[in-house]
């Protein structure tokens, strides 16, 4: 059999943007998953999306997915039928989370791998320190080989506190895990020029670089049917998406084995980030934040730093400052020069308890064991 070259170079190029990402975040659509007529979870087609996760696992990826499906699932065993209210979907979300998760758990065990379902609210990405929560239970997670499944904490989540989208969500996460790949499979294949169904000249385009308003545009409005399709909501989640670093793709997931046809060259529109995830957040911690505090250093901890290391609590002489845990915080050298910047694993008030110590000191002086680190490496960024 002969391929043509052009077929071959695409195929390659998808195959590695899945393939080469450390992190990989997989977003489910609720009509994937659920078949509307009966509520009930298409079992295949699940069992063949975590056959391509656990073959993913396999390579050494870490993978989180982001799973709707809660109040398709739910509501017929409260007899709702839609349209629903809020207090009906939350209600039908409660019901169906927990059939979600027993599938999910039942479809990853045959591969002997642990789910872990994890609720979260849009305040759990907002608050700094209930998203470092959130980020720490995650890295912890996937450290222990499990796969976390997620919802949005449908039933507490109101009108004005919420994602109400799983596109937005899955964004989130991306930025809150740091991952390299987002991958929202709905039942679109990509991005149009146009709407397809309207214009035949609408052409898709494979690769996006810029969220410039020409591409806003192409989403069409929210109220059309094409916008309300959810070309709106997946443009906001690309651009959390690439300003953290993470690309994305947007393509159909209704084959058998959703993963393993987007490396073997499925159409798809891919969203890609001028940096990397790491790069996207030292500009972060560069560019946009204000520092609350300064920690002055003594000369072996600016010498760890200069060499790449992490900022311990022994090397740290005085403190200036209030600040809470994951606030900016700047670093100052014996010269009182400002050598770099970074988020404090540490209050205030627990860093002026641990420094000058060992880290091995910090459960008996806090009477919790944190971070051996008050700034880690990712999280900081020197001077010039
Ligand atoms: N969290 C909702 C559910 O599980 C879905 C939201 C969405 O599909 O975007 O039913």
């Amino acid at each position: 059999m002969t391929m043509t070259k052009k077929t071959v170079t695409k195929k390659t190029v998808t195959t590695n943007r899945i393939a080469d990402a450390r992190r990989l975040i997989v977003k489910i659509g609720s009509s994937l998953l659920v078949d509307e007529a009966s509520g009930h979870i298409r079992r295949a087609w699940m069992d063949s999306l975590c056959d391509d996760v656990a073959r993913c696992r396999a390579r050494g990826q870490e993978i989180i997915l982001v799973s709707s499906g809660a109040v398709a699932v739910g509501r017929r065993h409260l007899g709702l039928t839609p349209p629903l209210r809020l207090e009906e979907k939350q209600a039908a979300a409660a019901t169906g989370q927990i059939r979600l998760a027993h599938a999910y758990q039942e479809a990853l065990a045959r591969h002997g791998i642990t789910v872990a379902q994890v609720l979260l609210t849009l305040a759990d990405s907002e608050d700094r320190r209930r998203f470092l929560n959130a980020r720490n239970t995650l890295d912890t997670l996937l450290r222990l080989g499990a796969v976390p499944v997620i919802n949005e904490n449908d039933t507490v989540a109101t009108t004005e506190i919420r994602f109400g989208d799983n596109d937005r969500l899955a964004a989130r996460v991306a930025q809150m895990s740091g991952a390299d790949a987002l991958v929202l499979f709905s039942d679109i294949d990509g991005l149009y020029t146009a709407d397809p169904r309207k214009n035949a000249d609408a052409r898709l385009l494979p690769e996006v670089r810029e969220i410039t308003p020409e591409i806003e545009a192409m989403a069409g409005d929210p109220g059309s049917a094409f916008g309300s399709g959810g070309m709106v909501t997946k443009l906001a989640a690309a651009k959390i998406s690439l300003s953290a670093g993470c690309r994305m793709a947007i393509c159909k997931g209704e084959p058998l084995h959703p993963l393993t046809a987007l490396e073997n060259g499925a159409t798809v529109t891919w969203f890609l980030p001028s940096a990397g995830p790491m790069t996207a957040r030292k500009q972060w911690i560069a560019g946009s934040m204000s520092a609350m505090g300064s920690l002055h250093l003594d000369d072996g901890a600016v010498r760890a730093l200069a060499s790449g290391k992490s900022l311990l609590p022994a090397g740290i002489r005085a403190i200036d400052g209030e600040f809470d845990r994951g606030d900016c915080v700047q670093m100052v050298n014996g010269d009182g020069r400002v050598i770099g910047r970074g988020l404090s694993a540490y209050s205030a008030a627990d860093a002026r308890l641990i420094m000058g110590r060992k880290s091995t000191d910090i459960e008996s002086v806090l009477g919790f064991r944190g971070r051996d680190e008050i700034i880690h490496r990712d999280d900081l960024v020197m001077e010039g």
